[in-house]
């Protein structure tokens, strides 16, 4: 495996506790570039409208909510969450795959309780959302370094150096000049795997930016607004994590730079949605991850390169899915030996 970032590591981990037959070396990169692990917003929670990506994320919540290993070691904190949907998508299939996993967390609420309880606008009343009871946020950064200690005790091997070129066979050759072989690589470098990897066009990398604004929204934890495109959660007391979708496309891991205009953006539509006027970020952050279409984090066999696959393209939610995706994953890849 390549890259130790949240998808590499779990998926070591997962690999290592299903079966001690296989063996697993992970090489983990010495980057100055912080990964997207290392800065995600870290936002989880089981609904989502697209109900591959809802099953995912809700069976991922459901692990992290019923192990201690994982609650703790991703140091997840429940706090809620609402989604509010784009207008004329219905959410009742989506609220079903959750009510099965999370009995009792997801409920609908109308434009009313959405303006009573979260004070937001919606002029035409027509506003539709999914608040979760069981839903909030983890610590990505802390879930990556806990779950690749996990796997060396394990007995999973951890190489510290950069891959500097995957060859056929699969191989790769790493800074130090040597050449490791193994029956099956996964690259899991989020977004740096476009560079190391032609996936013939599958995988892109999109920047992401949120601000940590002093702001209060009161009675809001974790959100989503697919109307506005803003999300966010609170940060700490009197300050919220605030972010929307920005549109950079293919920009590569270090050339991610704050966008001041949509911070400006952002804070407007805050302005708009919820009634309340906040103050520019203390701290702007712009990092990037890997899209892929369709969009979800996935093992992906590279074409005519046997034994060489990808495992990213979370398109900026690997957080959420990470957990059942990397279950998944470790199934596939041991099934196919
Ligand atoms: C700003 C931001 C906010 C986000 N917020 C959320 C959120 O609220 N909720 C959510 O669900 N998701 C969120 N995401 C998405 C989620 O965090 C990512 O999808 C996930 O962290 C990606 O993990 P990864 O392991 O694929 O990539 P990364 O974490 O980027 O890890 C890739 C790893 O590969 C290593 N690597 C790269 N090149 C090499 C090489 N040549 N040799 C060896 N190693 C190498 C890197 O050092 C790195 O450790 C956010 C992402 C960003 C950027």
């Amino acid at each position: 495996m390549i890259g130790g970032g949240l998808a590499g590591s779990l998926l070591a981990w997962r690999l290592r506790e299903a079966s001690r037959r296989v063996r697993v070396e992970v090489v983990v990169g010495r980057r100055a570039t912080p990964d997207a692990s290392a800065v995600s917003g870290g936002l989880v929670r089981g609904f989502e409208p697209d109900p591959v990506a809802c099953r995912d994320a809700a069976d991922s919540l459901a692990e992290v909510r019923g192990d201690a290993r994982l609650r703790e070691g991703g140091g997840y904190r429940e706090i809620g969450s609402l989604y509010v949907v784009r207008a004329g998508v219905d959410p009742a299939g989506s609220v079903r795959v959750v009510e099965e996993r999370l009995p009792g967390s997801p409920v609908v609420v109308d434009a009313r309780v959405l303006r009573d309880r979260f004070g937001l606008r919606d002029p035409e009343g027509r506003a539709v959302g999914v608040v979760e009871r069981h839903a909030g946020h983890l610590s990505p950064a802390r879930l990556r370094d806990s779950a690749l200690a996990w796997a060396a005790d394990l007995g999973a091997e951890v190489v510290r150096a950069d891959a500097v070129e995957v060859r056929d066979g699969p191989a790769v050759r790493t800074c130090d000049g040597a050449e490791r072989r193994y029956d099956v690589l996964v690259v899991a470098t989020g977004a740096w795997t476009p560079g190391l990897v032609d996936h013939g066009g599958a995988l892109r990398v999109k920047q992401i930016q949120y601000g940590v604004h002093p702001l209060v929204l009161p009675g809001v934890g974790a959100f989503v607004d697919d109307d506005t495109g803003l999300y966010g959660r609170p940060w700490a007391a009197g300050a919220f994590l605030v972010g929307m979708g920005g549109d950079r496309w293919d920009v590569g891991p270090g050339e991610a730079a704050p966008d001041r205009a949509l911070a400006d953006r952002v804070l407007a539509a805050v302005r708009r949605r919820f009634g309340v006027v906040g103050g520019p970020p203390d701290r702007l952050v712009a990092s990037c991850d890997c899209w892929s279409s369709p969009a979800g984090l996935r093992l992906r066999p590279v074409a005519g390169r046997p034994g060489l696959c990808t495992f990213t393209g979370g398109s900026g939610g690997a957080a959420k899915t990470v957990v059942a995706a990397s279950r998944t994953a470790a199934g596939e890849l041991l099934a196919a030996r």
